[in-house]
């Protein structure tokens, strides 16, 4: 009877693995959420945590947004926009984003804290200037930022509106950027369109940005970088090409990964079975490389539990095992690698600063520490030879 109830556990836990997690309260890390909005007001982290909790979600990788909207009183009137589709107003970057994100997240407490992955995004990546502004945050808030971004260098609607020098990506503040991000172990999330905007449905060729961001993932293959959206946008559809890029830097970028977020970018991968499938099967062949975000901007109550669930229709047709990995483990590992990383780079350099850094952040038992340290991350295909896009 009783080698039967072994048996039976056995069975349970060869088929079932993760019957444990699913009696966790957890189902979701967000790994892309903006607590601002384009004229940087938003709720504050306390308010988001309880709508964490009511949505399932146990941590969250919160960003500001670089960008302010002006108010241009002459052209808009009393009414300030602040929506960037809403005016014909410039945009500029503004630093003070950095300091809300790390007074809101230090207003909390110690247990709250480490709820969050902190992101630096208040500079122009266009600027060589921004590898001293991370610095400099870094060393005012210690103990905080796990990452930089998300910042933009192509993005439809926005990038024409920014005030001075538009960001390109073979520029060499970038190419600083990425370094000094690897240097401290910060995680770096990027937007970027993979193809111009406005090209339609059914573009049969390489998006046109593709072979260039492909050229800087390879250039720094020790920055860990999330590449926001796979590329797309709310006008950036998929060229017949994208998953085979998508695949090319799968395969041969180990140190990026994608993000699965944004409402318009939701509708694309959700809009029928046969795209369900396709996006169903590249999950599939890669969990370990894809994390789950909203992007949410300025989160409301509504508005969240809405978007927390705009990928349904993906997670019902993936295995339970890939869904865990997307939605909730591989941020767990990138964040809880770059914590370790960037508390060790700031104990280093930053160690005669004031206040005193609570090192790490995140996790306190050095068990996990050693693991995390020791843990091989099992990232690319190393076989390269199946790839057809030439750059
Ligand atoms: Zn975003």
């Amino acid at each position: 009877m009783k080698k039967n109830l072994l048996n039976a556990a056995l069975l349970l836990a060869l088929f079932f693995p993760l019957a444990s997690f699913s009696a966790e309260k957890y189902e979701f890390n967000d790994s892309h959420i903006h607590l601002t909005n384009y004229i940087q007001t938003g709720p504050s982290l306390k308010y988001f945590l309880n709508r964490m909790n009511k949505n399932g979600v146990k941590r969250s990788a919160i960003c500001g947004l670089p960008l302010q909207l002006e108010w241009n009183v002459d052209m808009d009137g009393d009414k300030q926009p602040s929506y960037y589709l809403d005016t014909n107003a410039k945009l500029y970057y503004y630093s003070a984003v950095d300091s809300i994100i790390a007074r809101e997240y230090l207003a909390l407490p110690r247990k709250d804290q480490k709820r969050f992955d902190p992101m630096i995004c208040g500079f122009n990546p266009a600027d060589a200037n921004s590898v001293n502004h991370i610095k400099q945050i870094i060393s005012m808030y210690p103990g905080v930022f796990s990452g930089i971004g998300e910042f933009s260098i192509y993005k439809e609607n926005v990038s024409g509106k920014i005030a001075g020098n538009s960001a390109t990506l073979s520029s060499p503040a970038l190419g600083r950027l990425f370094k000094l991000a690897a240097e401290i172990g910060l995680v770096v999330t990027i937007h970027c369109d993979i193809d111009s905007p406005n090209e339609g449905k059914t573009a049969q060729r390489m998006p046109r940005y593709f072979t260039a961001m492909y050229k800087l993932l390879k250039k720094y293959p020790d920055t860990t970088v999330i590449w926001a959206h796979t590329g797309l946008g709310r006008n950036v559809y998929p060229t017949s090409h994208h998953f085979e890029c998508l695949k090319m830097i799968l395969d041969n970028c180990p140190n990026v990964m994608f993000d699965i977020s944004w409402d318009e970018v939701a509708e694309k991968v959700t809009r029928d079975e046969q795209t369900i499938n396709k996006w169903a099967q590249l999950l599939k062949d890669y969990p370990d490389r894809f994390l789950f975000g909203t992007d949410s901007v300025a989160p409301s109550s509504n508005k969240y539990s809405r978007e927390i669930h705009m990928y349904d229709k993906l997670w019902n047709v993936l295995p339970k095992n890939v869904q865990v990995q997307v939605k909730f483990q591989n941020y767990e590992r990138v964040f809880n690698q770059a914590n370790l990383r960037v508390r060790a780079w700031e104990q280093k350099h930053l160690a005669n600063l004031s206040p005193k850094i609570n090192w790490p952040h995140q996790n306190d038992d050095s068990s996990l520490k050693k693991q995390v340290y020791s843990e091989k991350i099992k990232f690319a295909k190393p076989d390269s030879s199946e790839n057809k896009v030439s750059l």
